[in-house]
């Protein structure tokens, strides 16, 4: 899932600043389930804001509402009837940094402002923490290293063994994350699949990740 957090209080609020009327939209995707951007989390940011405001001596309205997701036209369009109804000075989006530039796209006169800071790809570590398990680079290699990624795990990247600095199983640049490469070390031992270590893992291609520029995905099966 796309793991995210909400913006800091005081930075919403400077946000706001000048607004009176406003729609805060979650999101019941990823958001939701990394508990930033819910329906639960738009009604107490909302409390918030509303209370910052009046501390401020300058009172705001802020309407609640939740999409099944916003990485789909289809559920923005759900925003068309209270956009029209309700002279909303801008709306807050609490979902991946995906939500709100599909309403802006959608409603080309609104001002659209992010609620969330989106953080990465991963999942659930324990409740109440979430990693990184993924960069989304476009071209999987984990079946080179017992299923596990290096290029997300491992704090240089490295495709070719560990650096070589890690202690007592940690990595050497961040003490509470795990040297990938131990765990990839204890994984295909295993598997044994140990010989497979000693292959070369050529330089990535990297044109298929974000720096070869936003990417986009055709289904033809799904489009004719
Ligand atoms: S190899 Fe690429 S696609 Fe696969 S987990 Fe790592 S970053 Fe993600
Ligand atoms: S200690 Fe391990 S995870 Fe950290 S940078 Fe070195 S090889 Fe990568």
């Amino acid at each position: 899932m796309i793991v995210g957090e909400h913006k800091p209080i005081r930075e919403l609020v400077a946000m706001i600043e000048g607004y009176d009327k406003i729609l805060m939209v979650g999101c019941k995707g990823c958001v939701t389930v990394c508990n930033a951007g819910g329906k639960k989390e738009v009604a107490i940011l909302a409390s918030a804001l509303r209370i910052a405001r009046r501390k401020q001596g300058k009172p705001i309205t802020i309407d609640e509402l939740t999409l099944d997701r916003q990485c789909e036209p289809e559920f923005i369009a759900w925003l068309d009837d209270p956009i029209k109804k309700n002279d909303y000075d801008a709306i807050i989006s609490l979902a991946c940094s995906i939500g709100p530039q599909y309403i802006a796209e959608a409603f080309d006169t609104m001002v659209v402002l992010p609620g969330l800071n989106t953080s990465f790809m991963g999942g659930t570590i324990e409740h109440g923490i979430w990693g990184e398990y993924c960069a989304a680079c476009g071209s999987c290699e984990i079946q080179n290293f017992g299923g596990l990624c290096p290029i997300t795990r491992c704090a240089k990247g490295l495709l070719n063994g560990p650096c070589g600095g890690s202690v007592d199983g940690k990595c050497e640049v961040n003490k509470d994350l795990d040297c990938i490469w131990e765990l990839i070390y204890k994984r295909m031992k295993k598997l044994g699949q140990l010989d497979r270590l000693g292959q070369k893992i050529a330089a990535k291609d990297w044109s298929t990740s974000l720096s070869g520029g936003p990417r986009k995905i055709i289904r033809e099966d799904l489009t004719i």
